[in-house]
Formats: C-alpha cells, structure tokens, sequence
C-alpha cells in the first residue's frame, strides 16, 4: 500500500479540495499519511495570493525530500496553474498538475512511476469550466463545503481569475446531497465555501439558479446546526440574502464582506462593482436585522493611486462604519494584472504603514464588539482547542470564548453567558456550571 502526505497553501477552499483529493486516494487504495511519516507520494496543494508562494513551495518540496529521498512529488493549485514551467524547474518535483487536471491525479500519473522529464499537465484556464465538488473533513467540528468555483469579476489586482477560471457551481440539489451526507457525520457547522460565492448558481456557463435559493434550501437541511457564508461580494449580498439569514434557524449572524478600500476613487481604479455607499447601506441593513450580527470586512492598503488622503478617507469611512474586524491586506504587484501596470505606486514603507493603522484599528474594533456583547448569552460550538486548561469556542456571532477545559464540551454546542474579556483577548463565559445544554 503506497503512502501519500499532503500539504496545503492558501485558502479554505484550497483546504476543501485537498481534503476531496485525500479521499479520492484513500478509495484507491492509497493509504492517507502525516507529511514526516515517510510518504511514497507528496501532494502540495499551492495559492497565488500567498506572499512569496515560489519560496515557500521550494521550502516544502526540500523538507518532503529530505524526509523520503525516492518519494514521487506533485504540485497542484492556483500557483500550479500560473507559473507551471517555473515549479517543473525546482528540484525534486516529478509532476505540475493546473486546475482542470488536479481532480485526475491519480488517473494522469500512471502509478506514480518515476520519469526522467517532470510531468506538466497543466490546460489553458479556459479550459477549466466543469465544477469539482469538495468538502474538508478534517475537523468534526466544522466542514468547509465548496459550493462554487472561478470568477467572472476581473478586479484589477487579482489573479484568481487566471488560477481558477471562470465562474461556475454546484447545483442546489447536489449541494444537499453533500450537505445530507455532513448532516450524519459528527460535523456541527457548515462553511459554504467558493471564490465569488454570491455568484453562485452558473452552470455550463449559463445562469441556472441563485445564492439566495441555495441558502433558502441547505436551511432545511436537517442535522446540521450551523450555516456560515465564508464571503460574499457586497453588491451580491441582496436584502433577501440578510432578511433570510435575519429568520433562519442555522444561518449564523456572521458576515465577512470584502471592501477592499473606502475611497470611491480607489474602488473605481480596482474595478469592483460598488461604491462605499452601497457597503454603509448593506451594514446597515445588517445592524437592523440584527443587532449582535459580527461584519468582518477585507481591507487592502497601497493600492496605486492611493494618496495619504484616500487612505484616510478609507480609514474615517471605517473607523465610523458599525463592523466587527478586519482583514488586512498589504497590496503587492502580481504579474499579468492591471495594477500591476498602475502608475503612482505607493512605496513599501508606506504600505506597511497603513497595514499596522488599519490592524490597529481592527483590534479596537474587534474590542469593542466583544465589549457590546458581554453579559449576554450565546451558544458556543466548542471546538477541540484546548490551551492552558482552556477549551476554546466561537458563538454564533463569530466572538472567540475560552471556558475552564472539559472533555465533555469538546465538539459541542452550549448556550453560555459572556462574563469578561481576558488577556489573551479572547471572552471567558462564567464559571463551567454555567454552562448549560442547548434546549
Ligand atoms: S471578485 Fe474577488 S476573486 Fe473575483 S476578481 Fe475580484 S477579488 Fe478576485
């Protein structure tokens, strides 16, 4: 039995999609190993957005062939796809698969045989149209379900587009099928997962359903207690999308929505299909429907173009805006962009300056939201994360909870009451017998 490790770059959906991959191997036979158990076969899953994605794919592929020397090495993923002749070229990879070959590995590698050339199976992204379904089981406290896939959208600085293709999805019904199929395992929580989730429902390259019928049919799924959006486009998230999840029994009041810059300038030169007006009203309707609702938003900084008043006016419209956290990114030039070809560049000190306001300025926020909810309850799925004598949770709400360690919390769902904030940042419930069983 050939033994095969696998390691993952990137994003929740690149982490879904190993998983898939892991069990297509384990349904033939191959047996699923730790990366320094001496695996036969290395699969290393790459993104394109990570910093230095070269370096760190190079870094790996070193430590697995220190590990097993005669070992069969295959890159997959979104930076697979970019640069495929680059990643033949470092030392030790047998075989490049792009995104429309990864999910035929094990059919296109005939036996993991050794050759002298390196393998490069990688398509023109075009050529990347059918939908791969996956979810991660890694966790039994939560699933990361791929529900879509690619993007249509084009924002200047991003090269999804080019790694994943265009924009497709799961049908409703197959997603149930999926959905069903979590609901009788031990998972408690649902992350649907995809690049441009809100555009969901493009089949064959036509429009044959929506996101909104999506949410509206995996809440009857029963079996499954929590339903999170990983992220949605803004102007894709329709007051039907929040009035539902407002009434839902499973949707969770967590919304991460991508903002990328509060400067109606900037937004235009980055090509997204909003302005800043449109994210106030869509937090506010938010904030209406429900009040405890968490809102992290996506921030990038250094945009070209971006002057010291631009950034502020990103960082007023922020500070003022009722969201929870932020993500922030320091923009970096990435080949085959068009702000790659962007004048009035933004120099690195100053980018990095931004970065540490804007995470300032989410580490407040995040603060005061923790700060607004205590005294309440909430239910908290409890999670296998255990340091210190602490088990650590998140609410419904997206707040990180520390309760005194018990073994019978872990992978459980409990209604508690949020006491104080402790040094680690994180909220501490009231002692252990105050928690209670979900009714
Ligand atoms: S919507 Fe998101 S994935 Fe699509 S091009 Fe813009 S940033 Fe990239």
């Amino acid at each position: 039995m050939k033994k095969v490790a696998f390691y993952t770059l990137g994003c929740k959906l690149n982490f879904s999609e190993t998983s898939t991959i892991s069990r297509q191997f384990e349904e033939k036979g191959f047996e699923k190993v730790d990366f320094q158990d001496t695996p036969d076969i290395f699969i290393i899953n790459t993104c394109s957005v990570t910093e230095n994605a070269d370096k760190k794919c190079k870094k790996i592929v070193k430590e697995a062939k220190k590990i097993s020397p005669n070992s069969y090495v295959a890159i997959i993923g979104c930076y697979a796809q970019l640069k495929p002749r680059e990643i033949s070229e470092i030392s030790g990879v047998d075989a490049v698969l792009g995104a429309a070959e990864k999910f035929r590995l094990i059919e296109l590698l005939d036996d993991f045989a050794k050759e002298q050339e390196v393998k490069v199976l990688a398509s023109e992204i075009q050529e990347a149209t059918a939908f791969n379904n996956a979810y991660s089981i890694n966790d039994r406290t939560r699933t990361f379900l791929k529900v879509q896939d690619g993007c249509n959208y084009g924002c200047a600085f991003c090269t999804i587009p080019l790694a994943r293709g265009k924009s497709r999805s799961n049908t409703v019904s197959s997603v149930l099928e999926a959905a069903r199929e979590i609901a009788n395992t031990e998972v408690k929580e649902v992350v649907l997962t995809g690049v441009n989730i809100g555009d969901f429902g493009i089949v064959d390259g036509k429009r044959q359903e929506k996101f909104v019928d999506l949410v509206k049919a995996i809440d009857e799924v029963e079996g499954i207690d929590r339903i999170r959006i990983s992220s949605i486009e803004p102007n894709l998230l329709t007051n039907e999308i929040i009035s539902f999840c407002g009434e839902s029994k499973r949707f969770v009041p967590h919304f991460h929505v991508p903002l990328q810059s509060g400067s109606n300038t900037i937004l235009r030169k980055m090509g997204r299909r909003y302005l800043r007006e449109l994210y106030e009203d869509r937090v506010s309707k938010i904030k209406t429907l429900m009040p405890q609702a968490c809102i992290g938003v996506d921030v990038i900084v250094g945009f070209p173009g971006e002057t010291d008043e631009l950034f502020l006016e990103t960082y007023n419209f922020l500070n003022e805006l009722d969201i929870s956290y932020l993500h922030v990114f320091t923009y970096s030039e990435r080949a085959n962009t068009r702000a790659a070809e962007m004048k009035e560049v933004v120099p690195m000190k100053m980018r990095s300056e931004r970065s540490k306001m804007l995470r300032i300025l989410s580490e407040k926020k995040r603060r005061k939201f923790y700060e607004e909810n205590l005294g309440q309850t909430f239910t908290v799925l409890f999670e296998d994360d255990v340091q210190d004598g602490k088990i650590h949770g998140f609410t419904e709400n997206y707040i990180r909870v520390a309760a005194k360690y018990d073994p019978m919390l872990v992978n459980e769902l409990k209604l508690v009451t949020l006491d104080h904030i402790n040094e680690q940042g994180n909220v501490e419930v009231l002692e252990p017998e105050f928690v209670y069983e979900k009714h």
